[in-house]
This record gives C-alpha cells, structure tokens and sequence, in this order.
C-alpha cells in the first residue's frame, strides 16, 4: 500500500499507540475534577502532559487548551472572539481559500451581522499585500483569519508580512491562524510567531483521531463555545482526558525533532514526482514554494475521482479536495481562488506525504501511473 493522502489524515504512530496503554492504566482514569487522591493522580497526570505541550508549542501552560479537534478550536476562536469583544469591530478579514473550518464559521458570523471581507490571492495561493492593505484600510477589523499552510496545495503564508502589515494597519486587530497542516512540517513557536489565537489537530500528525489544541495568548478574552463544569479555565468544558490530551502531546513530541531532516526527505521525494510527472504532461498546480509535504497535480486526460479510483486499483490512496469534502462533487473553491482553470481543477489531485513515506513509494507511484495511462487512458 502506498499512502500519500496525510493531509486528510496520518496513521497512528508506534509511540502513540504504546503510549496509550499507559495512558489508560487504572492508577489514571479517574476524573482530573474528583477530590479524592485518585483524582488528584489523575490531574496530576494531565497538567503534566498540559505544560509538556505548551512548552513545545512555545506557549505558557495557561494558553494551552485541549479540544476534540482543529475544527473545535477554529470554532472556538472565531466565534468566542468576536461574541466577547462585541466592540472591537464589526469586520473580520480572511481568504477565500481558507479551511471549511474557518469559512462556516465566517458565513456563521456574516449571517449574524459581521462584515466579512475576503483579501485576494495570487496563483500562489499568497493573499495580496494590496488587497490586505486595501481591506484593513476599511477600518473596523476585529479578527483576521488566516491559515499558514494550505491543505489542498501546500502553499505557505507569507505570515510575517502579514502579521506586520496588520499591525501598523490595525493594531487593535487579533490574528487568528489555522497551524493544523504546518505543525511537524516546520518550526513553529508560538512565543515568537505572533499569532494571538492558533488552532492544531492531533489526527494530522500521526496521534489518533479526537484531540486538538487551541492556543489563546495571554490577555487575549474569548467566550467559551463548549459551557458547562467549567473544565479547562472555563474555556472548555467537558471532563479533561488525559488519554487524548496524551495522544496528542506523544504524537508532537515525535514531529518536534528531526524537521529538517523530515523536509529534506519529503522534499526529494516530491521534486521527484514533480520532475516525472511533468514528463508525463501533467500539470503542478502547487507553487514552486510550496512545503512539500503537499503535492496537487493535474494529471492530463483524467478527472480526479477517476484518478483516485484508478489508483486505488494500485492500492494508492490520495484525495481529490480536501478529506471533509471528498465527497462532494465539486471542484476545488481553492483553486479556482488561486485562478485555476475549471477544466484543470477538475483533474486535480492531492498527493500529500508524511516523514514515513519513501523515495521507493514515489518510483512505484511513477509506475503505477504509467500502467494507468497505458491501460485506461481514451486516446
Ligand atoms: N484546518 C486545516 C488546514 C485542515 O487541513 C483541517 C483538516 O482537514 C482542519 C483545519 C480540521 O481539522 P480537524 O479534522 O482536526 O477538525
């Protein structure tokens, strides 16, 4: 099997799922709420995991919350942001070529009052510096909502220059930034970043599927969406589990180490699929600067879903769009966002890797594709 569809999701690592026996060991299970001792072994336990997280993310423990995934989080963030801090604007700035996660809550807000207003992006996928300019210009922008890598072409944000034109711009304005598909791939330390509220996802980064992180910089107020024991600061209610927030604080331990390495590997792997897929008249849709770990090709005489079937005949998985809308018919909105003719967007692709693949999956990709081509391409 050759599994190049790690942006939807990764497999459970090895550490993860040993991990796991440990973390649901009785001397643990109790609720980190209970006043007895085994609650307290128990809390224990989970504010350890809870610092240990922070401390890789570049974060204080305080600014750390556990969520049952990224999507929760975007919630989280956006709608807690703008529903307590009902004075700080009525406009919130975005792409078009956000995660759903962050667009439903978008539409969310428009149909409830909220100005939102969509920064243009180049073929790159990169906002526009003068659409940013243009649009923060308008005044009154609240919230900014970006995302530092794309999931459907691997194209990185320019973040500083973002974050820079935002705050001579706006200064009051909060940045939120999606990190879901950047985390493992490259550094990122929330102390340095300069993102007020980030979301993350376990499930992208090779933990199991049910645990997310939302960051929340010190000072920065949002209403929870989750009410009820006040679990969490109040932020997140819901029993804490130490099993999912293990998970996830065993999975970044394994991507926090080794990333050049990791993106060197994946590198030679993709600038070898570019080079012969190329060849073969397929068409690179990703930018030339893309993080490698996403590769989204337009293969010549095939629509996506028949290229994902037929390679699937291969035991080759990849994605079409993004995991959540791979069922959906429809043509990549990130594409045509980025200018993509329709006909070429229909034939897109998404390769995308993790550390584990290897430069052997990418040959016998190659050769599976020249088998597809052979056999069932209409000439
Ligand atoms: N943001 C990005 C960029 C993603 O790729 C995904 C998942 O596809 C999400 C958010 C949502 O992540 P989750 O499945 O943890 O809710």
């Amino acid at each position: 099997m050759i599994y190049f569809d790690n942006s939807a999701t990764t497999f459970v690592s090895d550490s993860v799922r040993a991990g796991l026996q440990e973390l649901t060991d009785i001397s643990v299970s109790a609720n980190p709420g209970a006043l007895h001792k085994l609650g307290n072994r128990a809390m224990e336990l989970y504010e350890g995991i809870r610092r240990e997280t922070s401390e890789l993310l570049g974060a204080k423990p305080d600014e750390i919350f556990f969520t049952s995934c990224a999507t929760e989080s975007a919630n989280t963030a956006i709608k807690g942001y703008m529903s307590r801090n009902k004075r700080a604007g009525k406009a919130v700035i975005s792409t078009r070529t956000e995660h759903k996660a962050t667009l439903e809550c978008l539409e969310y807000l428009a149909k409830n009052g909220y100005e939102i207003r969509y920064v243009k992006v180049g073929p790159d996928g990169k906002p526009l510096s003068d659409s940013l300019e243009e649009e923060l210009g308008k005044g009154g922008v609240a919230l900014a909502c970006f995302t530092l890598v794309n999931n459907e072409t691997g194209s990185v944000l320019p973040f500083d220059m973002i974050s820079k034109t935002i705050k001579s711009k706006s200064p009051s304005t909060v940045i939120y930034l999606d990190c879901v598909q950047a985390l493992g791939k490259m550094p990122v330390d929330l102390a340095k970043l300069g993102a007020d509220m980030c979301s993350f996802s376990g499930h992208k980064i090779h933990s199991i599927k049910g645990n997310g992180v939302l960051y929340v910089k010190k000072g920065v107020r949002i209403d929870p969406l989750i009410l009820g024991g006040g679990q969490q600061d109040g932020m997140r209610s819901g029993t804490q589990s130490a099993v999912l927030a293990g998970a996830f604080l065993n999975a970044l331990k394994d991507v926090s180490s080794g990333i050049e390495e990791a993106r060197e590997k994946v590198s030679e792997i993709n600038g070898y699929l570019r080079k012969e897929l190329i060849e073969r008249g397929a068409l690179i849709l990703s930018p030339d600067d893309a993080l490698p770990y996403v590769l989204n090709v337009s293969f010549k005489g095939f629509e996506s879903e028949t290229m994902l079937h037929c390679l699937e005949i291969y035991d080759i998985y990849v994605s079409t769009v993004s995991a959540c809308s791979a069922k959906s018919k429809k043509v990549s909105y990130v594409l045509l966002e980025m200018g993509v003719d329709r006909k070429i967007a229909a034939n897109a692709v998404r390769l995308s890797f993790s550390r584990q693949n290897t430069m052997d999956e990418a040959k016998e990709f190659i050769r599976c594709v020249d088998a597809i081509y052979d056999q069932f391409l209409v000439k």
